[in-house]
This record gives C-alpha cells, sequence and structure tokens, in this order.
C-alpha cells in the first residue's frame, strides 16, 4: 500500500514542465508530451492527440495555437538551406547548376518532413517559457474533466 502512494507521489513530481531548455528540446525532438515526457505527441503521421494519455495536458489550446511553429520550421529550413549553400559553392565548390535545384527540392521536402518536429518544438518552448501558464492550463483542464 505503501509503495502505491509513493509510485503516485513519484509520478506526480516528474509531471512539471522541462528543468531546462536541453531537456525541453530533448523532449521537442523526442516528439513526446512537454510536461512529463511519457505521453506520445502524434496519433498518426501529421494527426496529433488531442491531450497527453499519461498525464492528461492538452495540446492544442485555441484554433491557430500552432502557427507559431512554422516560424520553427522556417527557420530551421532557411538556415540549413543558406549554410548548405556557402558550405557547398564556397567551400566544396559544386558547381551552382547543380545545387540551385537540389536545394530548391530540398526547401520543398524538408518542411513536410520537419513538420512534427517543429509543432513539437513549439509545443514544448511554449510549456518552457510559460510554465505557469501551462501548470494553470493543466489544472484548470482537471476542473473540467
Ligand atoms: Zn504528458
Amino acid at each position: 500500500m505503501q509503495n502505491d502512494n509513493a509510485d503516485a507521489d513519484d509520478t506526480e513530481q516528474q509531471i512539471a514542465p522541462s528543468d531546462s531548455l536541453g531537456q525541453a528540446v530533448s523532449r521537442g525532438l523526442r516528439l513526446c508530451c512537454p510536461l512529463c515526457g511519457r505521453g506520445e505527441l502524434f496519433a498518426a503521421l501529421f494527426r496529433m492527440h488531442e491531450r497527453c494519455s499519461h498525464c492528461g495536458y492538452r495540446f492544442e489550446r485555441s484554433p491557430g495555437y500552432f502557427l507559431g511553429s512554422t516560424y520553427i520550421n522556417y527557420g530551421v529550413t532557411t538556415l540549413t538551406a543558406t549554410w548548405s549553400w556557402i558550405l557547398l559553392r564556397f567551400v566544396m565548390g559544386i558547381d551552382r547548376q547543380i545545387l540551385i535545384p537540389a536545394l530548391a527540392t530540398f526547401c520543398l521536402i524538408f518542411p513536410v518532413v520537419f513538420f512534427r518536429y517543429a509543432r513539437s518544438l513549439w509545443l514544448s518552448f511554449d510549456t518552457f517559457f510559460d510554465r505557469q501558464g501551462a501548470m494553470e492550463h493543466r489544472e484548470h483542464d482537471k476542473d473540467f474533466n
């Protein structure tokens, strides 16, 4: 009986926003719940769970919530393409007639591949930088379940 209480306390202590930015990034890149680090974010390739299966944290708060993830996706795509251009063109000397179609293709495909990670990072950063809001949101959701 006492072990059950210890497990419950242990589980409750783990349900908290990340302690460090590194942990927030790690939870974001592992596509798991930013609050407990256990539940999976995605039910299918592009479809998210409404809530965490482990702690019940709601992932999408309002329509348009994940609009900010497009900034992450766009930023990572453009930075990667720009640095690839500089490295491949000026350091390795690859011809621009090869580079332009290759990087254009990259710029079309990469954002689709990175979509899940951009959303997950956006949610993880929001939960990390607005810790109080995330916990209040979770408490508010508990009352209406
Ligand atoms: Zn969770």
